[in-house]
């Protein structure tokens, strides 16, 4: 079932969407991409006559209610984007009657569902001094009470609507578990979800050749899962960031006081050997741009990347790379990108992280297809302002890093299921 053939006329439809946006002290949207990304879809639904009750998670409140992380301060956005006036669920266990009294056309969002810990299915408030049968016997009550959170939710609605990529990965009662109470002909993703779920599906199952990855990032032990999962996809692997200087350093180099991690020294020419088994051309930077300190004003200089002096730390790949990493980006036909090149958050080491952005865009206008996402590379491709020059740009950071390095997200699967 999709989104676009269900008749959503005169149907409760519930849609899990990702409302966690940023807030300011004083419960002003900082930053409404989110609910923008979700309009689509519920425009779509109560424009075809649909009743809509909307259901999203913000930040990580610890109990119930904590009007820290109330969704009421977004409900005014949400009804001038929407053009409803949308009505509140106080309580989001506790909204029968209100979703029940919806008519076509009509919307309410629901209270933070994360103000009751089934929505994760992790227990809250055990004594640190618990002990191990204390634990495991929470887990199951708590697991054992998200089934009937779920069950409860799925109550309020004649369909379910997936359009939450960013919380796809995570097993929980509104993003997956609440699924198997609806058949297959009343489940579906929304647009946005659906969309992720293409670009996705694009890359990493039938890519078009040859396809490059670039990695960057702080380290080499967050993205091994990844790195490992891409050595049986990719034609070239590009390591840029600091997990190069592991790499560097477990090849001999000097790495000054460059960034790295010592116990994955050996994991690192494990991979190298790897790509040249899988015959993936591997790529790390030749040069780079140091500082005598972690600090946008430091003093730089350019050296070549396994001679970095003592007391100086490698920020930013230099223009050799720069210039290397362009040529094999823009003769590829699908391009992966995650991690900055350096510390782009620092002006004077930004311009590593520009070029590879500007590179991706270009192998875009020549004809490739180009995937960027994972929280730091979605901040690196906006600050450059190419967000539009390339053919994705992801909305969820771990959803997507799970889903490069191979594994099945569970939201997916609830609805393919
Ligand atoms: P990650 O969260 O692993 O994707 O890493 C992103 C972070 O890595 C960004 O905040 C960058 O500033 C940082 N980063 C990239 N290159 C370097 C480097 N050479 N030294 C220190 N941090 C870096």
């Amino acid at each position: 079932m999709t989104i676009d053939n269900y008749n959503f006329k005169g149907k409760k439809a519930f849609v899990r969407v990702d409302f966690n946006v940023p807030v300011d002290e004083n419960f002003v949207i900082t930053d409404d991409t989110r609910i923008r990304a979700a309009m689509p879809t519920l425009k779509h639904i109560v424009e075809n006559g649909g009743r809509l009750i909307m259901a999203s998670h913000m930040g990580r409140p610890k109990k119930n209610p904590d009007p820290k992380y109330s969704l009421k301060c977004i409900l005014p956005r949400v009804s001038e984007l929407l053009g409803v006036e949308v009505k509140f669920a106080e309580d989001c266990n506790q909204a029968d009657e209100i979703c029940a009294s919806l008519k076509d056309g009509e919307a309410v969002l629901l209270e933070n569902l994360r103000f009751y810990a089934e929505e994760e299915g992790k227990p809250r408030g055990l004594a640190e001094d618990a002990s191990d049968e204390e634990k495991a016997a929470a887990k199951k009550a708590i697991k054992a009470a998200q089934k009937e959170f779920a069950k409860h939710l799925a109550s309020y609605a004649d369909c379910y609507v997936n359009d939450a990529f960013g919380t796809a990965h995570r097993a929980h009662a509104s993003t997956a578990v609440m699924a198997s109470s609806f058949d297959k002909d009343n489940k579906m993703f929304g647009f946005l979800m659906e969309k992720e779920v293409k670009a996705v599906e694009k890359v990493m199952a039938n890519p078009a050749r040859p396809f490059t990855a670039i990695m960057g990032g702080s380290k080499v032990s967050t993205k091994i899962e990844i790195i490992e999962n891409l050595l049986t996809k990719v034609d070239n692997l590009i390591i840029v960031g600091a997990m190069t200087y592991t790499f560097i350093k477990a090849q001999g180099g000097m790495i000054g006081d460059s960034l790295h991690e010592d116990d994955k020294m050996d994991l690192s020419l494990e991979l190298l050997k790897k790509a040249e088994k899988n015959g993936v051309k591997m790529y790390l930077p030749v040069d780079n741009v140091i500082a005598d300190k972690f600090d946008n004003n430091a003093h730089r200089q350019t050296t070549e990347i396994h001679n970095v002096p003592n007391g100086w730390i490698g920020m930013d790949i230099a223009e050799m790379s720069e210039r290397v990493f362009a040529d094999v980006i823009k003769s590829s036909k699908t391009v992966l990108w995650n991690g900055p090149a350096g510390v782009f958050e620092m002006e004077n080491f930004a311009h590593g992280s520009k070029a590879l952005a500007q590179a991706v865009a270009d192998a875009t206008q020549l004809g490739a297809y180009s995937l960027v996402g994972g929280g730091d590379s979605v901040a690196c491709i906006n600050k450059f302002g190419l967000a539009d020059k390339v053919s994705y740009v992801s909305t969820g950071g771990g959803a997507l890093l799970e889903a490069i390095e191979g594994k099945v997200l569970p939201g997916i699967a609830a609805i393919n299921d």
